[in-house]
């Protein structure tokens, strides 16, 4: 149950005064559809209006809010000419302006004779002092409202700041007062203050310095969310913890066969990952790892050795990968090295039917094929298992929690290990996962070449084009990238299809294409074609981010990288670099180059460390956007910037920890208020199915 203090806030901002329809909808469009919603839309600016004059002494272009006597009214002489009011105080003359004025209205609110408070920008017309349009008039007794410090919200079309204002104002006046869930002491040592009197603080900024992430007021709400965020995470990951999972050991020995069996040997991290994933899956509880590496950092490897430990202990492991490509690739790698050492290997994608898919699941169900490989087609209803023990996700934005579970549910309390070429930045895994157990693979495997990367501008095109040739006729393969246009796919096929037609020109018919429309045959079977040589340039649109992996294509060109994010850049870049001749990377950019951008090719630049890039592209854009919001499953912050408030992760991630130490179930008086808590940042659903009573 929601606590009840809660209850006036959670309602549709319609159930405020003054918001209808109309208002209603665009301020949800902006904010949210609740009340609460409206908490969290915090001012990006302020207008101080306590600057209050006489007549003569007012600055030119300053705010100011004026205490006058209204002499007399001037209606527009003819359309096209303002109403004036002229005023006075006893410095000077003031004069009202306004276009369109009706009459009716401005003698109600500035009746002559009367004095008045008025406040708006101060203009001087030949020799009047001037206010055009004032943004408030009142009477005596409204100054206290008027000679304030107004917040300025981030605004949309269709509103107005004084019906946005007045709706924010209305709902931070509902905001209850609800008993402290943060520690006394560390809000003593930060200096913060309650959380009412903080939301109050919020929307009300004195000065710029209180719009800042770093103010009182708003850090506290920012470690309130994260907070929330880091006891939902850490309720839920201990009610797994406690689900019984097995003890999976293995005897070694398929493991070392391949060890002696690969052409290399494993680098440093690759073996600490692979003894980290061991020890969990020995371990009776369930293993919940992350495998993180940059693209060509063999996290295959590792995953196969995961898998054969399942094998050894006589049980199943399956991978599933994002799409078909990746699915058969991954097979192509793992088959004939498992074959090798005897093991037995599937592939299950959703282009096997009938009787072949048939024989493909009775193998499953029968334990006969201890490791299966394959795409979403693994989750279907039919596909059974013997004894599936470990289940290994690649590439895990792509698919939802939820997913990843239901492939995990196929097993008696099977072990999931998911690996992803998205190194994610240490604070955003920790607010997404929690402390998730994460194995890194930081070094390259040996013998592989830096790539060579350079930022040229696009007027260069031709000279890069001139350049392939050669590069060409020394056996190099080329991948072409054009960027999405405005999120318009007609018209990034259109970009893309004509850099086609114009290489075509210059080299002939060993130029392919790939894009989103086309269907995953047609992509397949271009793909397939430059993988087997037969194409020299592949021309594509982001297609290629995650995808084939061609060991002699040595280049890839970018055209107009700024409009990529560093994230995407660098798993463009890993396509190349991945055989053992050097490589290059050419980034062609749009002029002029915004700083961001400059910044962004500037890191490209002066390295390939994908967890370097992740911590300077959430440093350059933000949270919100350096996965792709979209798909990657990420938590949103209302309050808190990831960018800037990493520290306060720490501290909320320890807090939490302690606080559920000493409180499992949240039933002690701070437990209490810590319910609220989750409630007010909507972690409910963890109250009600991972909390018990
Ligand atoms: P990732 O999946 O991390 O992008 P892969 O597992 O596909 O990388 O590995 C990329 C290539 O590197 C593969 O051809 C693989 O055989 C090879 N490889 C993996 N580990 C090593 C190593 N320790 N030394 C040399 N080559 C390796
Ligand atoms: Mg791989």
């Amino acid at each position: 149950m929601r606590p009840e203090p809660l209850f006036p806030i959670f309602v549709p901002i319609t159930g405020l005064a003054g918001v209808g329809p109309k208002i209603g909808k665009l301020i949800e469009q902006l904010a949210g559809p609740n009340i609460v919603d409206l908490l969290w839309h915090l001012p990006v600016g302020l207008i101080d209006r306590r600057y209050a004059p006489q007549v003569v002494e007012a600055l030119e272009g300053s705010i100011a809010t004026i205490t006058v006597i209204v002499d007399k009214h001037e209606p527009s002489p003819r359309r096209g000419l303002p109403y004036r009011v002229r005023c006075r105080d006893e410095t000077g003359f003031l004069n009202l302006v306004f276009f369109n004025g009706r009459e009716n209205y401005l003698r109600r609110q500035l009746p002559e004779g009367e004095t008045r408070v008025i406040s708006g920008r101060i203009e001087t017309y030949r020799d009047d002092v001037q206010i055009t349009h004032p943004d408030h008039i009142g009477k005596m007794a409204e100054i206290g409202r008027i000679k304030t410090v107004e917040p300025v919200y981030p605004m949309t079309a269709g509103l107005t700041h004084k019906s946005l204002g007045r709706a924010i104002g209305a709902a931070v006046d509902m905001a209850p007062d609800m008993p402290e869930w943060q520690d006394a002491a560390w809000l003593k040592s930060k200096g913060w203050a309650g959380w009412h009197a903080s939301l109050h603080r919020a929307h009300k900024p004195e000065s710029e310095a209180e719009l800042m992430h770093d103010a009182p007021a708003r850090a506290r709400l920012a470690y309130d969310e994260l907070l929330a965020n880091q006891l939902a995470l850490q309720i839920v990951r201990r009610k797994q913890r406690k689900r019984p999972g097995r003890s999976i050991g293995g005897n070694g020995t398929l493991r070392e066969r391949l060890e002696q069996s690969l052409p290399f040997a494993l680098t440093g991290s690759q073996r600490i990952a692979c003894s980290e994933i061991a020890g969990d899956m020995k371990s009776d509880t369930r293993m919940l790892r992350l495998l993180q590496g940059d693209v060509g950092s063999g996290k295959t490897v590792v995953a196969l050795m995961a898998m054969l430990t399942a094998a050894e202990q006589g049980t199943q492991a399956a991978l599933m990968a994002p799409t078909e490509i990746l699915a058969r690739q991954h097979f192509a790698t793992i088959e004939p090295l498992a074959e090798a050492i005897g093991v037995s290997v599937i592939l299950i994608t959703g282009r096997d039917r009938g009787k072949k898919r048939e024989e493909l699941v009775s193998r499953l169900n029968s334990g006969d094929t201890p490791i299966v490989i394959g795409t979403h087609a693994l989750l279907q209803d039919d596909i059974g298992f013997d004894d599936l023990a470990l289940v290994v996700v690649d590439e895990q934005h792509r698919f939802g929690v939820h997913q990843r579970l239901a492939l995990a549910g196929k097993g008696a309390a099977a072990d999931i290990l998911v690996m992803t070429a998205t190194p994610i930045p240490r604070t955003l895994m920790m607010t997404a996962y929690g402390d998730l157990e994460t194995s890194r693979l930081t070094e390259k495997p040996a013998g592989r070449k830096p790539i060579e990367t350079r930022a040229m501008p696009l007027s260069r095109l031709e000279d890069v084009v001139d350049r392939l040739r050669p590069a060409i006729a020394s056996g190099a393969q080329i991948y072409w990238v054009c960027p999405l246009v405005e999120d318009s796919d007609v018209l990034d096929v259109a970009a893309a299809t004509e850099r086609q037609a114009a290489l075509a020109q210059r080299f002939g018919d060993r130029v392919g294409l790939v894009h989103g429309r086309l269907k995953t045959a047609e992509k397949d079977a271009v793909m397939a074609r430059f993988a087997g040589g037969e194409l020299d340039i592949l021309v594509a649109t982001t297609v290629i981010e995650v995808g084939i992996d061609v060991p002699e294509a040595t280049i890839i060109v970018i055209e107009q990288a700024e409009r990529f994010g560093l994230a995407q850049l660098h798993q463009l870049r890993g396509r190349v670099g991945r055989g053992d001749r050097p490589s290059s990377c050419i980034l062609l950019y749009g002029e002029p180059l915004g700083e961001t951008a400059k910044a962004r090719l500037k890191v490209m630049r002066d390295t390939d460390d994908g967890f370097v890039i992740a911590e300077e592209d959430l440093r350059l854009r933000g949270a919100g956007e350096v996965l792709g919001t979209k798909q990657s499953g990420l938590p949103q912050f209302r309050m808190a910037d990831l960018a800037v408030h990493a520290d306060l992760i720490d501290t909320a991630r320890d807090d939490a920890l302690l606080i559920l130490e000493k409180d499992p179930d949240l039933k002690s008086e701070r437990g209490k208020a810590m319910r609220t808590l989750l409630y007010l940042f909507e972690r409910d659903a963890v109250v009600k199915t991972a909390l018990s009573g």
